[in-house]
């Protein structure tokens, strides 16, 4: 007879071990020193603050090792959502022509982003026009169904923000792609069920995001505090942020 307790601690000890290896990996990289515009629509400004400043997580809340498995698992979806637009008969880049990520650097580096592709052509049938951003995601059954049902700006406004900012910021380097509509493809993590949407550029979204980076780096920089997202440190989002001591003030 199996001893099913003997197996999950098992488990469990070789989880451990893998963990502790990606926590290890992570702490050896080079920690981002610029705003990430992948984050500009993130709900609160303050935690925006925190994220570019490199503050510390609170005790206990730091990536762990299974949100960083979380990520690698997302970017090997992604690889196979551009084998398989590939096949589909898309022109994906998603590396320029001298290697290297599609990306930009603006006010000083301060704010960078980095793309997951660009496309080039695609099937005629279809009555596309390019060049057009490529963003992928992936999602849980549950938000995957909500954003099936309700669009990407509706349920998801952090990635159209993503969206619009790329578009705008990558229009310098790759002309004409704020002209046409990005490709935002999600993936079900639970059934690889595939959401495509086309996602026309929302100028007034991009610059509200862009004045937003300007705020948020301004105001670090003169060490000042922007109002919190929130009145309550039961909210949700505070329950799920990083900083939630720091920003109220308990255990610092
Ligand atoms: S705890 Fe809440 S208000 Fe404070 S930074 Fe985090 S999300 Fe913003």
């Amino acid at each position: 007879m199996l001893d099913y307790n003997h197996k999950r601690s098992f488990s469990e000890e070789v989880c451990a071990l893998i963990d502790q290896a990606l926590d290890a990996e992570r702490a050896g990289q080079t920690p981002r020193s610029y705003l990430g515009a992948s984050r500009l629509g993130a709900p609160c400004e303050r935690a925006l603050q925190y994220e570019y400043a490199r503050a510390p997580a609170d005790e206990g809340r730091s990536f762990s090792g299974r949100t960083l498995r979380v990520f690698e698992v997302g970017h090997v979806f992604e690889e196979l959502v551009i084998r398989w637009l590939r096949l589909a008969g898309f022109e994906l880049h998603d590396r320029k022509a001298g290697g290297g990520q599609f990306g930009f650097s603006v006010a000083g580096g301060r704010l960078q982003g980095h793309v997951d592709g660009v496309i080039t052509a695609g099937p005629e049938a279809l009555g596309l026009k390019y060049p057009m951003l490529f963003e992928c995601k992936t999602m849980a059954d549950k938000h995957w169904r909500a954003c099936a049902r309700s669009g990407v700006a509706a349920t998801r406004p952090i990635y159209a923000a993503q969206v619009a900012t790329y578009q705008a910021y990558m229009e310098s380097a790759v002309e004409g792609i704020s002209r046409n509509p990005a490709l935002f493809v999600a993936v079900n993590k639970d059934n690889q069920e595939l959401l495509l949407e086309l996602l026309p550029f929302d100028a007034a979204l991009a610059q509200r995001m862009s004045d937003r980076a300007i705020k948020v780096i301004t105001a670090t920089e003169a060490d000042e505090l922007l109002p919190r997202g929130y009145v309550d440190a039961t909210h949700f989002e505070c329950r799920m942020c990083s900083w939630q001591d720091r920003c109220w003030g308990r255990g610092q």
